[in-house]
């Protein structure tokens, strides 16, 4: 959605791509130079938009993407993606011809999926490299360490189960790579390291390795092998001492339709839940729960008007939200509301970003910015979707 119709609406996400291309370089300089960097970019990029993301962190270096689907994958290459995309997630026998129709890798747990994806590759006569997912302790998907000997992971590593299979990579994922303290991430570590000494002595391991998502990539150089997965880190949305000086990409913004001087005890919204203390303006702005402005938000959350918060009041309904502003503020219609992001007031810069989003719906980052509704429009900054960035990964890596 980057023109037409749908861009008009006075409610949108502003993505700074420079700020996409800035974090994967400060996020890069923290590898070996023997380290490549995975831009994640499934559920549409973090609700930033996949397309242009990829290209900005391909742009800045990134060599390859990672998608939880296959149709994510696709629509990657239906916008022009050439760089190497992997699929992280479990795939569906209906899912199969996609990932070798369109060129992609996936992660593989099971003899089943293994030949099933076989099969679906030379229908397509196209060869499909496979990286072996193995569960070190997430407990959700992935071969079992001591399953690692199973003659079809052997002829899988071999090259042998197909010759439509290409044997990429081994992969896990960490449970708790973000937590303080971190329970689990050096058990897990462990586990994996085993698997690759038992693979390196018998002459099988792949050559791709990766385990750290952003979390542990910041935390734990000693997860990084070929390769890191970096998806909140990407959009600059890990808060973390570990990772600093990263810059979030994402602003949601909105202007005031409708504004309305109220006296005392003015009732505001369904349900009458708000009521007004004192004279009040009352401001409309055009967002509600179904573009992922959460009804749980409803009396306790705030926006930015002119540098300033100024409090949610009533029930956030389905298309609006009301906010209370003071009767001599000047504040009208027309004027900009940001709803997530930073701006500067007159008492220095303020901002509501996704962390404080988050902490108040008892939720994190991922799902506040993955939330924001296909009915907002994404515009873009810093070289947008059309610019002069690139659809490839870059050749040295
Ligand atoms: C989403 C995902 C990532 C990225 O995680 P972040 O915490 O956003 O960096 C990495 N690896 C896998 C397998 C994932 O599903």
């Amino acid at each position: 959605m980057t023109a037409g119709v749908s861009d008009r609406r006075p409610t949108w996400v502003e993505v700074d791509l420079e700020a996409i291309r800035s974090n994967v370089a400060a996020i890069r300089t923290r590898l070996e130079p023997g380290t490549a960097l995975m831009a994640v970019v499934k559920a549409d990029g973090y609700g930033h938009g996949a397309v242009a993301v990829a290209r900005a962190a391909l742009t800045a270096g990134a060599a390859r993407l990672g998608v939880a689907t296959p149709e994510e994958g696709a629509a990657l290459r239906e916008a022009g993606v050439t760089a190497p995309v992997l699929v992280l997630g479990p795939t569906a026998p209906e899912q199969w011809p996609l990932v070798a129709e369109y060129g992609l890798e996936a992660a593989v747990a099971d003899a089943a999926t293994a030949g099933g994806l076989a099969a679906a590759a030379r229908q397509q006569g196209r060869v499909v490299g496979v990286h072996l997912k193995l569960d070190t302790g997430m407990g959700r998907w992935g071969l079992l360490p001591e399953e690692c000997d199973r003659p079809w992971v052997e002829a899988l590593l071999r090259g042998r189960l197909s010759p439509w299979l290409r044997p990429a990579g081994l992969m896990t994922h960490f449970a708790t790579a973000d937590a303080h303290p971190d329970p689990g991430t050096r058990d897990q570590l462990a586990r994996f390291l085993d698997v690759v000494e038992r693979l390196r002595t018998t002459g099988l391991l792949p050559g791709c390795l990766h385990a750290a998502n952003t979390a542990a990539t910041c935390r734990y150089p000693g997860t990084h092998f070929t390769l890191v997965r970096v998806g909140l880190g990407l959009y600059g949305l890990y808060e973390d001492p570990a990772c600093p000086a990263q810059r979030p990409a994402l602003r949601w913004l909105s202007r005031v339709v409708f504004a309305k001087d109220v006296p005392a005890g003015f009732a505001v919204g369904y349900g009458a839940t708000y009521r007004t203390s004192a004279p009040a303006r009352i401001l409309t702005v055009p967002v509600g729960y179904a573009d992922g402005y959460r009804r749980a938000l409803s009396n306790r959350h705030e926006v930015l008007i002119r540098g300033r918060r100024y409090p949610v009041v009533g029930r956030v309904s389905m298309d609006q939200i009301t906010v209370a502003v003071p009767p001599g503020s000047g504040i009208t219609v027309g004027e900009r509301v940001t709803l997530l992001g930073c701006e500067e007031g007159p008492g220095g810069r303020v901002c509501i970003g996704a962390g404080e989003w988050a902490r108040r719906l008892d939720t994190i980052p991922y799902e506040v910015v993955t939330g924001i509704g296909a009915r907002v429009p994404r515009r873009y900054q810093g070289a947008g979707p059309d610019g002069r960035e690139s659809l490839e990964a870059p050749a040295s890596r």
